[in-house]
């Protein structure tokens, strides 16, 4: 018997989240109409929903891990379609205070660079291949429409081309990257607000692509300078991206901004920590102007500490939780969280217990990233509650960075937890405690 609680959901949003979430919720309903206020281009190209979409985006191992959960051979789409393979520890060098570089070890992690719009082509392309999913392009939601009794949301009221809409759905999925449409919703109908958790770091990103040279023949695809924080928050990433190019996205916290014209920019580049990325790309052509970013700070928002939430909707990805990018985190985490919601409608939860369920079972899988944000209080300016551990934290951090340079099993153990496939916790395990312990 068909579930008619299960019959129609709307997805809100199509990055990565929405087109995750989508995928994940077409295993169990009949229909889902993921409603998107962009064009969305058919190749990969940059669009004004996603601004962030032109800075250098890492898909970590355990968001590769997820995508290929919910999309079986994406692995050979990315490469197909130009991403680079890389193995992270020996083609992505790590330059890092006391380290430049960090050992350079094979730890058999294998991960794809690209742009981010090349990856959100791709996975708009299997969306496509998903027989019961619709995308509504140059739609932009403007509420969520509640039952009666104010207990669940029944669909949504969006701005087409053709005029204003009202669209039933039994599930609403906030995917639009900042939860503006629910937290409009919960103070129309007097319901008490998430608590919220903020760590103002202020961060200022710019980027630029250029052509990687035929004639570079380091041994590395791609090159992380870190800061020497806390006396300086500059750092860089420089990834191989299609089409024989390197991404370069640079930045500093706290007004620290790189310039957006270009002679600016490569005196940023040339006052890094090391010369590595500078020497690498100095006669290198640019392809793109450079373009730049502000994100004041990372948001966590705890729907799973309230009582109650409207039955028939979720939100999911930025939308709940927003990190520092420099980790990497974001669209990982939003992949893992549409795994967990496809475990979770595969298990017939009920759709009154949905949103309760959902929001408790993925905070395991914020922990591990959440967790590396404490890393910005290193910064005397960054705004938030410091844990009362902190001093401690960060020098166990430094002790197991040492131990890392010199083991190559410690070594992997924290690529694993930095790229989401392990917990945090792992590094906490009894007998490596000892002996980060001792070297504290
Ligand atoms: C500078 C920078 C660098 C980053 N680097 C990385 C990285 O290296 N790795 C990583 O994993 N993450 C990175 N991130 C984070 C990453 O961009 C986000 O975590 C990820 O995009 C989350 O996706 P999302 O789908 O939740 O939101 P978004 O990508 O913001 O997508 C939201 C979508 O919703 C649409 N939308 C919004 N409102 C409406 C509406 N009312 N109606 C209809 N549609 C609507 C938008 O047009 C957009 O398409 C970075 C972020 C920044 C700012």
């Amino acid at each position: 018997m068909p579930d008619l609680a299960r019959s129609h959901a709307v997805v809100i949003g199509a990055g990565m989240a929405g087109l995750t979430a989508a995928q994940a919720i077409s295993r169990h309903f009949a229909k889902v109409t993921i409603i998107e206020r962009d064009v969305l281009p058919a190749e990969a190209a940059p669009r004004s929903g996603t601004p962030q979409a032109q800075h250098a985006h890492t898909l970590l191992a355990g968001g590769l891990k997820a995508l290929q959960a919910l999309f079986p051979g994406f692995e050979n789409d990315l490469a197909e379609a130009g991403a680079v393979k890389a193995r992270t520890g020996k083609d992505i060098r790590m330059e890092r205070p006391g380290f430049d570089p960090f050992p350079t070890r094979d730890l058999g992690i294998d991960i794809f660079c690209m742009s981010r719009p090349l990856l959100e082509a791709v996975t708009r392309r299997r969306i496509q291949q998903t027989r019961n999913i619709n995308i509504c392009v140059r739609s932009r939601v403007t509420g969520l429409v509640p039952s009666r009794d104010a207990m669940r949301i029944e669909g949504v009221r969006y701005d087409s081309e053709d005029g204003p809409v009202t669209l039933e759905a039994d599930l609403v999925v906030e995917a639009s990257g900042r939860c503006g449409l629910t937290l409009k919703l919960f103070e129309e109908l007097s319901l008490p607000m998430p608590e919220e958790t903020e760590i103002g770091i202020d961060q200022a990103y710019a980027s630029t692509i250029v052509e990687r040279p035929l004639a570079h023949n380091a041994e590395w695809l791609g090159n992380i300078i870190l800061p020497s924080a806390p006396a300086s928050s500059r750092g860089a990433f420089l990834f191989p991206i299609e089409k024989q190019r390197w991404l370069l996205s640079i930045g500093g916290n706290h007004g620290d901004a790189p310039p957006g014209d270009r002679a600016g920019f490569m005196d940023f580049v040339r006052s890094l920590r090391t010369p590595t990325i500078y020497d690498a790309i100095r006669d290198a052509r640019p392809v793109t102007d450079i373009v730049r970013y502000q994100l004041p700070c990372s948001t966590r928002r705890h729907f799973e500490r309230l009582e109650s939430f409207p039955a028939g909707l979720l939100a999911i990805g930025d939308a709940l939780c927003r990190f520092n990018p420099v980790f990497g985190q974001g669209m990982s985490v939003a992949a893992q969280e549409a795994v967990i919601l496809d475990r979770l409608l595969a298990e017939d939860v009920p759709m009154e217990r949905l949103a309760r369920d959902f929001f408790a079972a993925i905070q395991d899988t914020i922990a591990t990233p959440w967790g590396v944000a404490v890393s910005d209080f290193v910064y005397p300016a960054t705004r938030g509650v410091r844990p009362a551990d902190l001093a401690q934290r960060l020098k166990y951090g430094v002790a197991l960075t040492k131990l890392a340079a010199g083991d190559p099993e410690v070594h992997r153990l924290t690529v694993e937890v930095s790229q989401l496939l392990k917990p945090q916790a792992a590094l906490r395990e009894p007998a490596l405690a000892a002996r980060v312990m001792a070297l504290m």
